[in-house]
């Protein structure tokens, strides 16, 4: 979307270690570490996990996969690499994924500029020097220029308060740090917590295997299913000779995804037309179920009711067991409220007489025991128990960083209320520091904007340095007029406050919406403002080393 100009290596004499240090080796810090040395800084990356990935690093549980169309997740930035890589299925398994990124990482030799196992656990802000002395586990120290955390949103596991967890005797797992050797389910009695995206996804997978498998569902969620397929040959080469027509698709649209809007409503259609166009909705792949529904499905309550029924008509004749389908229909919010699962089979397993279902609302844990799980009923015995519980959506891992900016302050402080940013991307007091793909990002695929955050800092960096400075900044009236933006829009977000979106599954988090309400178009509208204007909305500086180069 940006175009970047030739490399001109900056070299300041300040004794930098690097000028750009990201953190976090998922999608988007794989793209900052590609795009930093294209356009001519010296770049490293730390990265907690010991490998490439990010999520698909850490979320290796059997089922795990994209609720994205591979291919629409995917880089697009190379033609060749596109064309190289033959996605096996229209939603790809983690492995694959993982695999996927490794390739990239390869393919541009960018593996010679992380260190993994290197967990950030300080990163301060020095001044008059402006710039950043970042602390990490595996013994790092190191200084430099601008940190750009891609650390995800969805990086720090949430494990719900419940007594006992440390005493459960058999093996237990949090879906988000899933080890890399096998876990053995067969034959063993095995208990899922959390009906989220995740549980849901190793439930139906692993219910064949196991002598017995018990969901615990704090919630129901309105799961459709991801309808996934293999891609063949013949897509292949349609997918390669359309790729410029779908990137524009992809780098425009709404949501980063290629399902066509809908402009009909529910109510211009008849009874009988809506069922068909549900039925419709209902075999269709993935998001198409949001971004190609009725166009006032998430924002009618009327028109969401009927797809709600829908999908409750479709759960009861599905599951055998009518109390059990009951407890499956959600009954607290609309489709689209909270982020809505896709599933391959959920419904369907509860016809295994191994798969049982217990609803926490009726009988809400007391406390983990050593044998296994305690509720209101009683104790029932596990050998395994899968924490599908969650993640510290957002700020979690921003927050657990260390980051000190000017005069000492606290990231955690600055944002005690919630983040406050401008563009989702820098906030103020905390110069040359950057968040891509973190809280006040859009919602969507998330490659698709997150990308479009990568490449504006990477337009910014360069921006800097052709102009002479190497310190650039936020003032407060930005940072409050972004802030209000998304507060203000909270309200009209089909997202409701039930959803992770507003932090509220995680104890004492401030009740703040986290994702950017105006989406893609307001980040769009704001960078081309902010390049039309030549940067001036942010305060550039030059630091007291920051040598003599050129104008400024
Ligand atoms: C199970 C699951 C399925 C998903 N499916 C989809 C999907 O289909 N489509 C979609 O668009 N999105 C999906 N997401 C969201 C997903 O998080 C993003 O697509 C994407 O992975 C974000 O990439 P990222 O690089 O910003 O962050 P991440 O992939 O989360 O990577 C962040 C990295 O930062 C590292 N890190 C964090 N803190 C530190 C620290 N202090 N020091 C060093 N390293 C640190 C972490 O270890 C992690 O490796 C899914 C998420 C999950 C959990």
């Amino acid at each position: 979307m940006i175009d970047h100009p030739e490399p001109t290596h900056l070299d300041d004499g300040s004794g930098l270690d690097t000028d750009v240090l990201i953190v976090g080796a998922g999608v988007t810090g794989i793209y900052q570490l590609y795009l930093a040395h294209k356009s001519g800084f010296s770049a490293l990356l730390l990265e907690a996990g010991g490998g490439v990935g990010g999520t698909w690093y850490w979320n290796r549980y059997p089922g795990c996969r994209f609720d994205s169309e591979s291919y629409t997740y995917a880089y697009l930035f190379s033609k060749e690499l596109f064309d190289e890589w033959e996605w096996a299925e229209l939603f790809a398994e983690q492995p694959e994924t993982e695999r996927y990124l490794n390739h990239v990482v390869d393919r541009f030799d960018l593996r010679r500029h992380m260190r993994f196992d290197a967990r950030v656990t300080a990163a301060t802000y020095d001044e008059p020097a402006g710039t950043w002395t970042v602390v990490a586990d595996d013994g790092s120290r190191l200084r430099s220029r601008y940190l750009v955390a891609t650390t995800g949103v969805l990086s720090v596991p949430f494990y719900p308060d419940l007594p006992g967890r440390q005493d459960f005797r058999g093996v237990s797992f949090h879906t988000g740090l899933w080890p890399e050797s096998p876990v053995e389910f067969a034959g063993r009695r095995v208990a899922v917590i959390g009906t989220g995206s995740s549980g849901v996804q190793i439930a139906p997978v692993i219910a064949d295997q196991v002598a017995s498998l018990t969901v615990y569902q704090r919630s129901a969620n309105w799961c459709t299913p991801l309808n996934n397929a293999p891609i063949t040959p013949e897509e292949h080469r349609r997918l390669r000779a359309g790729f410029e027509a779908m990137r524009e698709v992809l780098n425009t649209s709404l949501a980063g995804f290629l399902h066509p809007a809908n402009e009909r409503s529910a109510f211009d259609d008849s009874e009988d037309e809506r069922r068909v166009f549900f039925e419709t909705m209902w075999n269709s792949p993935g998001f198409a179920k949001l971004s190609s529904n009725y166009a006032d499905v998430l924002f009618d309550d009327a028109a969401n009711a009927e797809w709600c029924e829908f999908i409750a008509k479709k759960v009861r004749d599905i599951v055998g067991d009518p109390e059990t389908a009951d407890k499956l229909i959600p009954k607290d919010h609309g489709f689209g409220e909270k982020r809505p699962p896709f599933v391959t089979d959920y419904y369907e397993m509860y016809n295994n007489p191994k798969v049982s279902l217990i609803d926490l609302k009726e009988t809400p844990i007391v406390r983990i025991t050593e044998r296994g799980i305690e509720t209101t009923e009683g104790e029932a015995e596990f050998d395994i128990v899968v924490w599908a519980t969650g993640f510290d959506f957002g700020t979690g891992a921003l927050l657990r960083m260390g980051i000190r900016g000017r005069d000492g302050l606290a990231l955690e402080d600055h944002w005690a209320d919630g983040p406050r940013t401008f563009l989702g991307l820098q906030t103020t007091g905390f110069p040359n520091l950057f968040f891509p793909g973190g809280p006040h990002a859009a919602a969507g695929n998330n490659p698709r904007y997150n990308g479009d955050q990568v490449e504006f800092i990477t337009h910014a960096l360069t921006f800097v340095r052709d102009h002479g400075y190497d310190i650039i900044e936020v003032g407060p009236e930005l940072e409050d007029e972004w802030t209000a933006m998304v507060d203000r829009g909270a309200s009209k977000s089909p997202f409701g406050e039930a959803s992770y979106f507003f932090g509220t599954n995680i104890p004492g988090k401030p009740r703040k919406y986290l994702l950017n309400s105006g989406g893609r178009p307001k980040l769009f509208k704001e960078i081309a403002k902010v390049v039309a204007n030549d940067y001036q909305a942010f305060r550039l500086s030059r630091s007291s080393d920051g040598g003599d180069r050129g104008e400024g």
